[in-house]
């Protein structure tokens, strides 16, 4: 499918730092180091709901990858999917008397809309769980095929990921499996279900059921794909092997991505399926837990209509680092505004202290491991500095707009 328009990035001069991220495998920071293109998948949205405050959170993260990736040389290959069908969708869909596909499509088009407001540079690729069904069969037959799926014998169709054929399943979440059988339950897996070899065992496809949409899997039979194949078969197919990084929230570090390399391992023989394993923290609000079970979730739109600067939206959502889970207040979004007026104001300065000094301190925290709070600092101090007076450098008010523009996406 489509991805949304972008915008221009402004070039600077010379080039940036090498990237290190957090891997959540590894448990500590390591360069990116990527050989050729730098490879990325980040897991899209299910779009049965507006994009809010969580999402945003983990795009303007990842679009900081791309950005940084873009500013030491790299060419970028980046690969986002849409889960366009799955049990939350025709839930919602069923709920509110709508049809699944118009759901889908309505609620996909207000993200484009959302990404390209918050100045997200689009994924090369932009890809549909619907259009991929074909690749996502291939790869679930080749797992049968191998032995490392099975059949549930109880008519349904339903075809499970075997985990004894994955030997270093665990390796990317570190969990026991005591607190696995608890996140399965949580998030879309069954281990009570009766019948499955291994309670953790994912789904790989669902036989069709009355009522529900289905395709045809050829020998698997008519039905709908799991979720975690959905995101190994895209990336194998766009990415090849491995990839250097695989983002999304810090909800996706069990089991949608151990389960996703899992399968994919098993397909390639080659490990690890990404060299980097990068997790967003979750946005509260007012210092609760954001869901939609309570009902308090900011929706990125919601702010648009309300005429809030995306800008805002962006640099309030920077002011902490990615990794904590963080939450949002009316003050964050104040102290945001603030920040993006004063920017905006010093950019407009005819002469500020150095910029070059400041774009390589900007490239210096941000290379490890996307240190915003100490880039913004930064960034806040020349502010304050050139709307003092202080400085003569008069190319230094552009490269400060360029720099926020092309490293922090935030267009002054
Ligand atoms: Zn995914």
């Amino acid at each position: 499918m489509d991805a949304w328009t972008g915008h221009q990035v402004p070039s600077l001069p010379g080039s940036g730092e090498p990237l290190a991220l957090y891997d959540s495998a590894r448990g500590a920071v390591h360069p990116s180091s990527p050989s050729g293109p730098a490879t990325m998948y980040v897991c899209g949205i299910t779009p049965y709901d507006a994009t809010h405050l969580g999402h945003a959170a983990t795009m303007i993260t990842f679009d900081l990858v791309q950005r940084i990736w873009r500013d030491n040389g790299h060419e970028v290959r980046y690969v986002q999917n849409v889960t366009d069908i799955d049990d939350p969708l025709l839930e919602r869909a069923q709920r509110d008397g709508e049809d699944w596909v118009v759901l889908a499509m309505r609620e996909t088009a207000l993200f484009r809309e959302d990404m390209e407001a918050l100045r997200i540079i689009p994924p090369a690729h932009y890809v549909g769980a619907v259009e991929s069904i074909p690749a996502i069969v291939g790869k679930v037959c080749a797992l049968f095929d191998d032995g490392a799926a099975y059949r549930l014998e109880d008519g349904t169709g339903d075809v499970y990921f075997d985990l004894a054929a994955a030997p270093r399943f665990g390796y990317e979440s570190n969990l026991t499996r005591e607190q696995m059988l608890v996140l399965s339950a949580e998030r879309g897996g069954d281990p009570d279900r009766p019948g499955k070899r291994d309670p953790l065992d994912p789904l790989l496809w669902r036989g069709a059921r009355e009522g529900e949409p289905a395709w045809a899997g050829g020998p698997l039979g008519p039905g709908r794909p799991g979720w975690h194949i959905e995101c190994a078969a895209i990336a194998l197919d766009l990415l090849g092997n491995s990839m250097d990084v695989q983002g999304g929230g810090n909800d996706l570090i069990f089991p949608h991505h151990e389960c996703s390399a899992a399968h994919a391992e098993r397909l390639t023989g080659e490990s690890p399926f990404a060299r980097h394993y990068v997790h967003a923290g979750m946005i509260g609000l007012n210092g609760e837990k954001m869901s939609k079970s309570k009902g308090n979730l900011v929706f990125v739109s919601r702010l648009r209509a309300d005429r809030v600067d995306p800008m805002a939206v962006r640099l309030g959502l920077l002011a902490d680092h990615y990794r904590s889970d963080r939450t949002w207040t009316d003050d964050v979004l104040k102290t945001a505004q603030q920040r993006l007026a004063r920017w905006r104001e010093a950019a407009a300065a005819t002469a500020g202290p150095s910029g070059a000094e400041l774009l390589t301190g900007v490239r210096s925290r941000l290379a490890d491991d996307l240190d915003t709070p100490g880039a913004l600092a930064l960034l806040d101090a020349w502010a304050d500095d050139t709307l003092a007076g202080t400085g003569a450098d008069p190319a230094a008010p552009a490269l400060f707009a360029n720099t926020a523009d092309a490293l922090l996406g935030t267009k002054l």
